[in-house]
């Protein structure tokens, strides 16, 4: 696998607020995303994906650990090479409302960028690539006249994916991308970025709070939990197989048309609230809400440790259940 973007025990530590300890909002992550991929990243809302994400395009610093681009150290980048990486990689953010100046028609917008980047050497230049651009997200030449008002959710996200497009980049982080638009615009959104990736031969970080959406566009998903990658493996091992406990709850939670169930309604939530990162349990973080904690749950944190080719996770249980098959299995000298 050659690795697009390889993160190394990166770790984003925040000072407290107002008496409280400081927030451990990533924990020693190490993830590697192939050139081509796409990586989703699913976890409940204060597991760390949007710290990860703002680390990925250098919006925020990590407190420590590593994060290289096609082999080139990020965290360290002159000024100049920190403009090509800001080219490189892109995010494409939840919501594009917030994103883009109510005042500014489309068409001015994508041309900005463009200029900032010295991308267009004449109006007529610009005018084409805008043009190209909006056609690249599924809008006609006429949306480049309109304001950010005038455009339906769905229209509007497909302008925040020009924009991240428009310096040619070949990594798109999309935080949350398609959380905000209706069931129906988030399929033709997904089905777009499905094309865009095999078209332009982008790699894509796909961060979700939906274990469903992700399956749907990823070739490998992590799951985090309080800062912490707790399982990662290919979508068909984590969504048909999930091994750690919090994972099999996401997946029990991904809505299934049972019609013993009513509309909307999940087969089994997780319970219990995310704990608080100021403060976070000891051992492993999930062990007040996890139906198999043990004691040792409590004392000691797990490990990421690979159990299956490509499949990892971090769970004391399932890592001795995987030990124990193995030793059952082996001819009886060698027990
Ligand atoms: Fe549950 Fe213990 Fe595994 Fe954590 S380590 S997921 S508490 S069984």
């Amino acid at each position: 696998m050659t690795a697009a973007i390889s993160v190394r025990d990166l770790t984003r530590i925040f000072p407290g607020r107002r008496g409280q300890g400081d927030v451990q909002a990533l924990n020693d992550v190490t993830l590697d995303v192939a050139r081509g991929e796409t990586l989703g990243i699913v976890g409940e809302s204060g597991c760390g994906k949007s710290t990860l994400a703002r680390l990925l395009v250098r919006l925020d610093q990590p407190t420590s650990g590593s994060i290289t681009l096609e082999g080139a150290d990020v965290t360290q980048l002159s000024d100049r090479a920190f403009r090509n990486y800001r080219r490189e990689i892109q995010m494409v953010f939840q919501d594009p409302y917030g994103s883009l100046n109510p005042r500014q028609s489309v068409g001015r917008t994508l041309g900005e960028v463009l200029d900032v980047h010295g991308l267009a050497t004449s109006r007529s230049q610009r005018r084409a690539r805008v043009l190209e651009l909006l056609a690249m997200v599924g809008l006609g030449p006429y949306f480049s006249d309109r304001l950010p008002r005038q455009l339906s959710g769905g229209q509007m996200q497909r302008v925040g994916i020009a924009r991240a497009l428009a310096v040619e980049p070949s990594v798109l982080v999309l935080d949350e991308a398609v959380s905000a638009l209706d069931v129906s615009v988030q399929a033709e959104v997904m089905n777009l970025l499905v094309g865009m990736r095999e078209e332009l031969d982008l790699t894509y970080v796909f961060i979700s709070h939906d274990l469903g959406m992700v399956r749907h566009i990823s070739d490998r998903v992590a799951v985090m939990y309080l800062g912490r990658v707790v399982e990662l493996g290919s979508w068909k091992q984590v969504s048909d197989e999930p091994l750690h406990p919090y994972a099999e709850a996401l997946q029990r939670a991904v809505p299934v048309a049972d019609p013993e169930l009513e509309k909307g309604e999940i087969e089994a939530p997780i319970k219990g609230e995310v704990p608080n990162p100021a403060d976070p349990p000891s051992g492993c973080a999930f062990h007040p809400r996890c139906p198999l904690a043990e004691r040792i749950c409590s004392e000691r944190r797990p490990e990421l440790v690979e159990m299956t080719p490509g499949h990892s996770v971090a769970c004391h249980v399932v890592e001795r259940e995987f030990a124990r098959a193995e030793r059952a299995s082996s001819p009886p000298g060698m027990r």
